[in-house]
């Protein structure tokens, strides 16, 4: 039996991240992804791997588990420029590192690619291409199934120097957040959907519109790109012998979406179960759980504020900057479970998840994607329909288009 291979299905981060360690522990390990590479889902987006939820900085515990984070470009932030719903531009900042911004997709510099390097380096043999049954496989990390919530974003090229926006904006961002990164000449507008809605680019027009008056941007569309995520909570982690890791188990950041830091620790905390080390389940609900039920009571209250809320909560996270120094304390706070989000989570349970089965026969509690409201319906600016209008020309002059509107 010590001698058995292990079989992975997925190859991506939480996959990736728990074969390296089963390899590096001298075991035959073999992951199945169904795309042609690790990272094909994304196509060239920035995501941030945030260092907020946990004391340790989450490089550092990358390295305690024989991870490494130099595979990947990575590029670190202690300062965001913060919009809040009116508009007033303020800007949380750290002493520390608040968060990296990482390229996803298949490019050498990717995280996804790193992460490919280390797990081959440590002897794991990927099949891209190959669609595997679940039923075959030891850790299940083939990423989310369902759509809870949506990110649509375009890829562009400017001349701005790096920098992150984070928008609060309900209208833009319906019940969520926009964003602006630019790394190194490549810009990255995106805006998340929490409510579905019939036309996501109406939203990603308007959004752009929004960072185009504020930011000189020189903007050049190259792509658009988007994704789902999956967000619910499982009644175990490990089911009929196998272990899910990842956004297949349901460990996202219900909040703000930000499922990689969970993803690459679930997998390693899968491998370390496996090899005798910890006991999987119980790490999961000491360690990530707990975040997840802050996060989800958070969303929950999201769902409920709308942008009044919202400038009330960038106002009061300013206001908590200047009494304790440090950007970063008010988002450890948001995320630390505290008598108020426990006491809540009763309530956010029964009214924001649904119960249900899924085709492999485990119980979840799911978060289904929001109905849209009255009020995401409105008339676009003209800017953003000349926006609409000059990405359809560089559509049609061949530029890519890896998220539909069909897809959420
Ligand atoms: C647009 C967008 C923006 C995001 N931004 C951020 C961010 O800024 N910060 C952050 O932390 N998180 C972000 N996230 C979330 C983050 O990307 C995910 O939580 C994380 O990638 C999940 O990792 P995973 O290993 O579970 O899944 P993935 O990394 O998606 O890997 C799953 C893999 O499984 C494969 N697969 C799927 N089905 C099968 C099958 N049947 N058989 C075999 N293989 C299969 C897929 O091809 C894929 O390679 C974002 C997500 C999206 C969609």
């Amino acid at each position: 039996m010590d001698n058995a291979p292990f079989h992975i299905l997925g190859a991506g981060l939480s996959g990736l991240s728990a074969a390296t360690i089963l390899a590096n522990a001298g075991k035959e390990v073999h992951v199945y992804d169904v795309r042609k590479d690790s990272g094909a889902r994304f196509d060239g987006d920035f995501q941030g791997i945030e260092n907020w939820t946990s004391s340790p900085d989450f490089f550092d515990e990358m390295k305690q588990w024989g991870l490494k984070p130099d595979y990947f470009k990575s590029n670190s932030f202690d300062v965001v420029d913060l919009a809040h719903p009116d508009d007033v531009i303020t800007q949380p900042k750290t002493e520390s590192i608040a968060f990296r911004v990482v390229e996803r997709g298949t490019d050498e510099h990717c995280i996804d690619q790193g992460m490919k390097r280390m797990a081959i380096e440590a002897g794991v043999k990927i099949h891209y291409g190959v669609r595997k049954s679940p039923d075959e496989c030891d850790i299940i990390a083939a990423g989310p199934k369902e759509s809870s919530a949506v990110a649509f974003g375009e890829i562009f090229h400017t001349d701005h120097p790096n920098h992150v926006t984070l928008q609060l904006n309900d209208k833009l961002a319906p019940g969520a957040y926009s964003y602006l990164i630019i790394i190194d000449g490549i810009g990255l507008i995106c805006t998340c959907l929490w409510r579905k809605q019939k036309k996501s680019s109406r939203y990603l027009n308007e959004t752009i519109a929004w960072y185009e008056e504020r930011y000189e941007l020189n903007r050049k569309p190259i792509k658009r790109v988007g994704g789902k995520g999956d967000f619910s909570l499982p009644k175990k982690y490990i089911h009929k012998g196998r272990y899910y890791v990842g956004e297949a188990g349901g460990l996202q950041d219900f909040m703000w979406g930000f499922g990689m830091r969970y993803a690459i620790t679930s997998g390693v905390l899968a491998a370390k179960g496996i090899l005798g080390e910890c006991d999987y389940e119980l790490e999961i609900r000491k360690r990530l759980i707990p975040l997840v039920k802050s996060s989800a009571t958070n969303r929950f209250l999201l769902n409920r504020i709308g942008d009044r809320g919202f400038k009330l909560a960038a106002r009061y996270w300013m206001w908590d900057q200047k009494r304790k120094g440090d950007g970063l304390a008010f988002l450890r706070w948001l995320y630390s479970p505290g008598i108020f989000r426990k006491l809540l989570w009763p309530i956010v349970k029964l009214s924001m998840l649904k119960k249900k089965e899924l085709p492999d026969g485990r119980v979840v509690n799911h978060m289904p994607f929001r109905k849209a409201l009255k009020r995401d319906i409105w008339e676009p600016s003209p800017a953003a329909l000349e926006i609409g209008k000059q990405w359809d020309r560089v559509r049609k002059s061949g530029a890519h288009l890896s998220f539909n509107e069909s897809d959420t």
